[in-house]
């Protein structure tokens, strides 16, 4: 009998390599802006934006609001003479393009579809990562796919869990499992509503608490036997 008949999977940087779409998408946005891509301008831009995603993951911000402002903050450190708003429009249209899989990603969703329920859970702009979904060959092995912008809310809040465990018709809450790289939002989300957790951490980074993941992986070629209720797992 496998351990989980419902397996919810985190997108970006649980099977999908968010950084070398982000890497592309951005040197492919600022040079139609004509403006310099430099690895310093790239890494001013990825920190501008993690920090303003964290602002989101702690209900500090909108959506809407931070991916127009993470230009408007970098154009302004630049110096740069560019509009914001078609900044963003332009990288959005970059990154729905960009789709890269982590190793393995494919493997494991082929192995696992069909033996139990596959649903991608993530945030972002629904263009975008339908886009990249729609373009990865998960497209035909995972029936589910919740965009936090279609849905009206954003993990980690119970109001993104609840109507998609109720879309998924989830009624026996130990039998799903919430796999992701984040703590906070895909973690600490699932636990809130009483679903396992497996914490995706191939980095092997600490975990400075307080959320206590069910699981942890090192790879995902560890996911299959994990669901599949491997013994030795
Ligand atoms: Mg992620």
């Amino acid at each position: 009998m496998t351990r989980y008949d419902f397996v919810l999977l985190d997108a970006d940087n649980t099977l999908f390599d968010f950084d070398r779409s982000e890497h592309e998408a951005i040197r492919l946005t600022l040079e139609a802006f004509s403006i310099p891509c430099t690895p310093e301008t790239e890494a001013r831009y990825v920190s501008i934006n993690s920090a303003l995603w964290a602002m989101l993951d702690r209900g500090e911000a909108s959506r809407e609001w931070l991916v127009v402002e993470r230009f408007a903050r970098l154009v302004k450190e630049l110096g740069a003479d560019a509009d914001p708003a078609a900044l963003n429009r332009t990288y959005l249209a970059n990154l729905g393009e960009q789709s890269f899989l982590l190793p393995g990603a494919e493997e494991v969703c082929r192995s696992l579809s069909g033996r139990c329920t596959l649903a991608i859970l993530t945030n972002g702009v629904a263009s975008a990562q339908r886009g990249r979904f729609n373009r990865s060959p998960l497209a035909g092995l995972i029936p589910h796919l919740f965009i936090s912008e279609e849905v009206g809310a954003s993990k980690p809040s119970p109001a993104f869990f609840r109507p998609v465990l109720s879309a998924l018709g989830v009624t026996d809450l130990s039998r799903a499992l919430m796999v992701g790289d984040n703590l906070i939002s895909d973690m600490g989300g699932a636990a809130a509503l009483g679903l396992d957790t497996a914490w995706f951490n191939p980095r092997r980074l600490p975990n400075p608490g307080p959320v206590r993941p069910t699981w942890e992986l090192a790879t995902l070629e560890q996911l299959p036997p994990l669901v599949l209720g491997s013994p030795d797992f």
